[in-house]
């Protein structure tokens, strides 16, 4: 039997800031505040400079997040507690599927553990139709991931469990890049649904664990709107209605029924579309047409499939830059109704902040100009170092800039298989701000 307490460590201590941090919620102890880093990544229990006891941590010596606090007792960590943390994080989805609001009805593509957000720090799950895809970036559990992984296959039955340790922030932490089978079989392809839309999602090689979920809710936020909001403006005729009504001017594409409105009237624009979330559900509401912008030449491919699947029309696909495309579209004066702008991180690090403010601005000023009257336009950051009430000051620049009146919608966050804690900030990464053009 492996060992399943970790009590060799002995405590470490973190200056006053850091103590500070912990006091105030946040599990996070930057390296630079630890006065006596660990010998070794493990578990360890955490003290101030003067030995009051903080609680218990995912300790590393040479990690730049040196400590990640697990709980405040004095209780040392062993496997038994992360497996309760595992448990409970699957009980949460449990729950989600039982509750209405949380949107998961024929969902089979969700976050099954949101790392720290549910105690289990660096630890990704996500369930992609029949299989399990776990990232891992917390040295201090890599140990007890056989057990984790144990569990996860007793309570969920996957056919599969892939280990997709190819980030690269895993080397920050001194573990190994690799693909690995952890149990069962993992297909070369999976259908992944999100209760209206299937995608086909290589689980070995996609982007992140092979597909972006945490989206999935306000891809709809951004067709409704569009129905409700642009569709009124572009002079579409018939007020919104659902059920599909022959005369509407919408044509009736499968499986429509929750965004059957008239939208007809619509061109929409998908920039870093990816799978093309936003921009399908736009064609399943009705949109003349729709392109999708992206690097990713086998993403614009899945988005073309899963469109011709559901017998939706074609979407454009432009593999390309989509900075360099948006001022290109810009310079034609092109006009969208609706408009999806949602880049991969820009602030990846604290320090790439400034840099990537300005980014954010010069993505959304083009996309404000590109929006005719009355669009909308559902714009996202998923830097957690970007708090929101900066990503809302960014876009009122960008507004400013752009010429532009613009009313808020909305502004959400990730679906909630994405639980968010308090006091954890950057477990609300994702920004979602949904904007209308007045004029
Ligand atoms: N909108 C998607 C998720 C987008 S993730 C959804 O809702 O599911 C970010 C996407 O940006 C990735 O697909 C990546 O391939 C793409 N990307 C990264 N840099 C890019 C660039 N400079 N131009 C265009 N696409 C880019």
């Amino acid at each position: 039997m492996p060992p399943t307490l970790d009590t060799a460590l002995p405590p470490v201590a973190v200056d006053g800031r850091g103590a500070a941090r912990l006091d105030a919620g946040h599990p996070w102890v930057y390296r630079s505040d630890v006065l006596t880093p660990p010998a070794r990544p493990g578990f360890a229990p955490v003290v101030d400079r003067r030995g009051r006891p903080l609680g218990w941590a995912a300790v590393h010596p040479t990690s730049q997040i040196a400590v990640r606090l697990l709980h405040r007792g004095d209780a040392p960590i062993d496997e038994a507690l992360l497996l309760a943390r595992l448990d409970a994080a699957l009980d949460l989805r449990v729950a989600l599927f039982a509750d209405a609001a949380a949107g998961m009805a024929g969902v089979t593509g969700y976050r099954c553990v949101h790392a720290e957000a549910d105690g289990l720090p660096g630890l990704i799950v996500d369930r992609l139709g029949p299989v399990l895809v776990v990232q891992n970036g917390c040295a201090a559990l890599e140990p007890h991931l056989a057990a984790l992984v144990g569990r996860l296959s007793e309570r969920l039955a996957p056919q599969g469990v892939v280990g997709r340790f190819d980030a690269r922030t895993r080397a920050l932490e001194g573990l190994p890049n690799e693909v690995r089978l952890l149990h069962g079989e993992i297909p070369d392809h999976v259908d992944v649904s999100d209760g209206a839309l299937t995608w086909r999602v290589d689980p070995r090689a996609g982007q992140k664990t092979g597909a972006f979920l945490d989206q999935r809710l306000n891809h709809r936020r951004l067709a409704e709107a569009a129905a409700a909001h642009a569709g009124a403006a572009a002079g579409a005729g018939a007020p919104a209605h659902t059920g599909g009504t022959a005369g509407a001017g919408a044509p009736a594409h499968t499986g429509a029924a929750a965004h059957t409105v008239d939208t007809a009237g619509i061109d929409a624009l998908d920039a870093f579309s990816h799978h093309g979330g936003f921009g399908l559900h736009l064609l399943l509401a009705g949109a003349r047409s729709v392109e999708l912008v992206d690097s990713s030449a086998a993403a614009l491919e899945a988005a073309a499939a899963t469109a011709a699947r559901h017998g939706l029309p074609p979407p454009d696909l432009t593999r390309a830059d989509a900075f360099e495309c948006l001022r290109a579209m810009e310079r034609e004066s092109r006009r969208f109704g609706a408009i999806s702008v949602d880049p991969p991180a820009l602030a990846k690090r604290a320090r790439d902040l400034e840099r990537a403010m300005a980014g954010y601005k010069e993505l959304n000023l083009r996309a404000m100009r590109l929006l005719a009257p009355g669009g909308v336009l559902g714009t996202s950051s998923c830097s957690a170092h970007l708090q929101e009430p900066e990503f809302l000051n960014v876009l009122a620049d960008a507004a400013a800039d752009a010429g532009r009146e613009l009313h808020v919608l909305g502004r959400y966050g990730a679906a909630p298989d994405h639980p968010e804690r308090l006091g954890f900030p950057e477990s609300r990464y994702l920004k979602f701000v949904l904007l209308r053009a007045v004029d």
